[in-house]
């Protein structure tokens, strides 16, 4: 099968690979229709994990299941499917409580399963034509009879809808309360859409990409370029000096400061002076732990310098973490199904597999207008 393939930094190519196939009585084998390349690929691509070379990436999943384990009795052979990124047991101390992205079974003494993914576990991505779902009852959502038709919409049930929305939810949004997303990327752009969805009286989203912001305006959110202002004085200016409800950090690690350099610290630190005493503030951004031995700076640095004291005299609620996307699918896609999510609005590329690299090569370097790529990997 055609696959795209990690080869090294920045080095990625589309070639054939061995089948994918049924290993397992309990496993599903989708045919992929769709796929997305996410923020979080850019972590392997820009050789800050360590990952191995030869390995399939892809965790943003979608497509029409084609063979079913002989363990498998509620998945069938032609059902349209979307795979969460986490790969979950169903039956683990974690999994029971719905923290799928913590599974004690697939990825044990880890941070969960996923697929395509460093440190995430062996299991090959879905950038390419077929993909081996584990434990395929609890791990493939059935999509609605619409699902054909609104790939578009659905593919974000991997990932980056049910992630802005457990962005939300992190930070503890109430209907009427106001929310400031930091990161306008396709999470960020989520996290703006479920706040809307949510009854969020007003939604402010900080970037400095133009057509980012642009997307993000045509939503009714209200943009704040940060290479032109503070984003806390904005805030504190729009508040009377009391601060937003509730915050979202949507960028990680990788946060830069208004110049462009890297600087991890500032997302936290502007989410610490924006949010108001007593707020909530979700962390879905990805940070990683601190690791000596790591060539790339940001990965040795790992500990952030935060304002704790700002936080503890605040008061304020800090949650983190990956999303457990079983845990909010189901819901999210009757959202999409009877037509009050759309979260395709922010599809920039749909391209067959074989432009990947160069559209991988694009999108870590946020050229204008390359906010989400769709891969079709049956054309
Ligand atoms: P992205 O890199 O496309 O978007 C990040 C955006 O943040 C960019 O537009 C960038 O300009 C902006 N940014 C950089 N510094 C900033 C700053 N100081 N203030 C405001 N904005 C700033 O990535 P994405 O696909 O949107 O993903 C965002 C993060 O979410 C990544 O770390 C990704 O790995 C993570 N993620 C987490 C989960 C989870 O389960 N927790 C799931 C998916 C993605
Ligand atoms: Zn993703």
């Amino acid at each position: 099968m055609k696959a795209l393939v990690y080869e090294g930094p920045r080095q990625v190519t589309v070639k054939e690979m061995p089948d994918a196939q049924i290993e397992k009585p309990t496993d599903v084998l989708v045919k992929i229709t769709t796929t997305n390349i996410c923020g979080s690929d850019l972590h392997m691509y820009e050789g800050r994990t360590n990952m191995e070379a030869g390995r399939i990436l892809g965790h943003e999943n979608m497509g029409q299941v084609v063979e079913v384990g002989a363990a498998v009795d509620r998945v069938k052979k032609g059902d349209w499917v979307v795979l969460p990124f986490n790969i979950g047991c169903g039956f683990c101390t974690n999994c029971e409580k719905g923290l799928t992205g913590y599974c004690l079974t697939c990825n044990p003494g880890s941070a969960g399963a996923a697929y395509g993914f460093a440190d995430m576990g062996p299991y090959s991505g879905g950038q390419a034509e077929y993909l081996r779902v584990p434990y395929g009852d609890f791990n493939c959502l059935v999509l609605p009879p619409d699902a054909k038709s609104r790939q578009k919409d659905y593919v974000m049930l991997s990932d980056i809808f049910p992630t802005g929305w457990h962005a939300t939810r992190l930070a503890g949004l109430m209907p009427g309360e106001s929310i400031v997303i930091y990161g306008a990327g396709p999470v960020g752009l989520m996290a703006a859409h479920s706040a809307l969805i949510q009854g969020a009286a007003k939604v402010y989203i900080v970037d400095r990409h133009p057509d980012r912001l642009k997307l993000a305006k045509s939503i009714g959110a209200i943009t704040i370029d940060d290479s032109k202002v503070s984003p806390v004085d904005f805030l504190m200016k729009e508040t009377r000096d009391l601060g937003v409800d509730r915050g979202c950090e949507c960028v990680g690690y990788q946060a830069h400061d208004a110049e462009g350099d890297e600087q991890p610290d500032m997302t936290m630190n502007s989410l610490i002076g924006s949010v108001k005493a007593t707020g909530g503030i979700g962390v879905v951004g990805v940070f990683v732990p601190e690791d000596p031995q790591a060539e790339d700076p940001l990965q040795k640095k790992g500990k952030l310098a935060l304002d704790f004291g700002k936080l503890w005299f605040k008061g304020q609620t800090v949650r983190t973490g990956q999303c457990n996307v079983k845990h909010y699918n189901r819901e999210l896609c009757n959202l999409i199904h009877n037509e009050r999510a759309n979260p395709s609005f922010i599809v920039s590329h749909e391209l067959d597999l074989d432009k990947a690299p160069e559209a991988y090569e694009r999108f870590d370097k946020r050229e204008m207008g390359w906010t989400k790529v769709i891969l079709h990997p049956g054309n």
